[in-house]
């Protein structure tokens, strides 16, 4: 099985799965790209996941189905227009022989959902939309840091070796801030590092893994003393506890450039 990041409009990845004769995409923003990669490479779509609701993540599924009559899956609790299969969590979906779970991660939009496999090719794999990006974290459209928290709570408790695909290239900036809360973090300095001599070469800094994360993401880090001193810094008197400080850091990321 091969994982491919396609990549579309300045920033997004719309991630594909193939077994050399089908493929399946995750939140096709754009039909173009992904109907080029089919043919160019000779593929069948199967499936189309989707993740939420947001047009950059959704704007490509009525072109493909129609053009490839590929099956939809999407969360059951966002506003979809397309006919689609619609799970939830603790659902299982089988795409290309491989069984992901369904996990419910409100926060960026209401009914979020992300894809998670204990075994693609002898590893975990998990399709995590605009949930959990490398560095960072979706923006609360339609959820409360209280939500957003326990949605990427779950995530981490993964497996350390869980491949993370985010679908946006934002892990430069997003380490930028990262430094800014944790200047004292060693395994951050390196990955950025590693991430900016990727990037000047255009490649993908993604798929990350949880374990990775875990050391260098500040939102999965609202525990550790160095990050909560530094949201206690910006926010000076504010509740020392992780939705408080969740909540900060997130304002601050907002605001931060
Ligand atoms: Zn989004
Ligand atoms: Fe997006």
């Amino acid at each position: 099985m091969q994982l491919i990041p396609i990549p579309a409009f300045s920033d997004n990845y719309i991630w594909a799965l193939h077994d050399g004769r089908r493929a399946a995409v995750v939140d096709p923003g754009e039909a173009d790209g992904v109907a080029h990669w089919l043919k160019q490479q000779g593929l069948q779509l199967d499936t189309i996941l989707i993740t939420h609701h947001h047009p950059d993540h959704t704007g490509g599924v009525a072109a493909l189905r129609e053009a490839t009559g590929a099956r939809v899956i999407g969360p059951a609790h966002e506003p979809m227009p397309e006919p689609l299969r619609r799970v939830g969590a603790g659902d299982t979906v089988e795409v290309l022989g491989l069984h992901f779970e369904v996990m419910e991660v409100p926060g960026h939009t209401a009914g979020h959902i992300a894809y998670h496999t204990p075994d693609m090719d002898g590893r975990p794999l998990l399709f995590c939309g605009d949930t959990l990006f490398s560095g960072g974290c979706g923006r609360l459209f339609e959820g409360t840091p209280a939500q957003m928290l326990d949605s990427l709570t779950r995530l981490a408790a993964l497996p350390d070796d869980t491949r993370v695909c985010c679908t946006h290239e934002y892990t430069l900036s997003n380490l930028k801030f990262a430094l800014a809360v944790e200047p004292g973090n060693a395994a951050l300095v390196d990955y950025a590092t590693r991430c900016q001599a990727l990037r000047a070469q255009n490649f993908p800094t993604l798929p990350s893994s949880i374990g990775l994360e875990k050391k260098i993401n500040p939102f999965l880090r609202t525990r550790e003393v160095a990050v909560a001193q530094s949201a206690l810094a910006r926010e000076p008197g504010s509740a020392n506890d992780a939705v408080a400080v969740f909540a900060t850091l997130r304002e601050w990321k907002n605001v931060f450039r």
